[in-house]
């Protein structure tokens, strides 16, 4: 890579796809262990320590408390812990407080298992709307986080909280100037890093978002590539482990599953299968063109230079 090589932000939203799932068609067994985050784990590794690149792992704490054995080896691999918080609920369905405990949780968690504090968050499912940002930060920067992943402006987000730039920048909400001054704003000091989106069409109105696995089936290669040299400074992309299985998904819901819980799963199913065979292809493209890092290097070097 030369000094000129453009950089982005990589991120995995490390969570287990079957507790996921089976959460959301009501199957009893919802909690249990899924049978493929180990076989997930392993190969999203493999191509990480291929492409020479390292990420940030958003990691939920119910996926981690269920595989406490996973962790060790992301640590060892040199990858950042960051906080995909603990329930997988969304942020704008919490009070304050829920969202309080939910991260105290995760982070008891990940720290249990790792021995590290994670100072990155990202919401699960890009929670953080427009009418709970104002106290979502200011509980993030309360409970001491120094980053924010969880802005993403894809038009399929309703209510989204759109970022002030494509560029990281800090988070200062305004309304009470002397509170700015004094640095005390909601979520004042706390960094946002945003989603890559390719704005484009006229007057940028045309918003594609190129960050994400999820949206990659969808889009030929050389768009993902384009969009994501004109997406802004240290854009960032996220996967999920469930994009990099080797093998087909398979919700495998418990007997007493109904009829409909087992076709809600079939759906889940083609979606997810669909963005699992592209993501290795893609990523493996955007890795050739791009210097992939985790989001804490690239705040410590923002933060230092602030
Ligand atoms: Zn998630």
């Amino acid at each position: 890579m030369s000094a000129h090589t453009p950089t982005l932000l990589l991120s995995v939203d490390y969570e287990d796809w079957h507790q996921l799932v089976r959460r959301r068609v009501g199957a009893s067994n919802w909690r249990e262990a899924g049978p493929a985050l180990a076989r997930q784990t392993d190969a999203l590794l493999a191509l990480l320590d291929e492409l020479h690149a390292r990420a940030t792992f958003f990691v939920l704490g119910m996926a981690a408390r269920a595989h406490p054995e996973l962790l060790a080896a992301i640590v060892a691999a040199g990858h950042e812990i960051g906080c995909h918080g603990d329930a997988h609920l969304p942020v704008h369905s919490q009070t304050p407080e829920e969202f309080t405990a939910d991260l105290r949780a995760a982070r008891a968690t990940i720290e249990d298992l790792t021995g590290r504090t994670p100072v990155g968050y990202r919401a699960p499912a890009f929670s953080i709307t427009a009418s709970s940002e104002d106290w979502a930060y200011r509980v993030l920067a309360q409970e001491g986080f120094a980053y924010d992943a969880s802005r993403h402006d894809s038009p399929a987000l309703r209510d989204r909280a759109v970022p002030a730039t494509a560029a990281p920048h800090r988070l200062n909400h305004a309304g009470d100037a002397a509170a700015d001054a004094a640095g005390d704003a909601p979520g004042a000091g706390l960094w946002e890093f945003p989603v890559a989106v390719w704005r484009t069409g006229r007057m940028g109105g045309i918003r594609i978002p190129v960050g994400g696995a999820s949206y990659w089936q969808g889009l030929p290669t050389p768009v993902i590539l384009r969009g994501l040299s004109e997406a802004g400074p240290l854009a960032g992309l996220y996967l999920h482990p469930n994009e990099l299985d080797p093998e087909p998904l398979r919700a495998l819901l418990p007997a007493d599953a109904t009829p409909t819980q087992r076709a809600h799963a079939k759906l889940r199913e083609a979606q997810r299968n669909g963005a699992r065979r592209r993501a290795p292809r893609v990523l493996k493209a955007i890795a050739q063109r791009f210097e992939l890092i985790p989001y804490g290097e690239a705040h410590a070097r923002l933060d230092g230079s602030a």
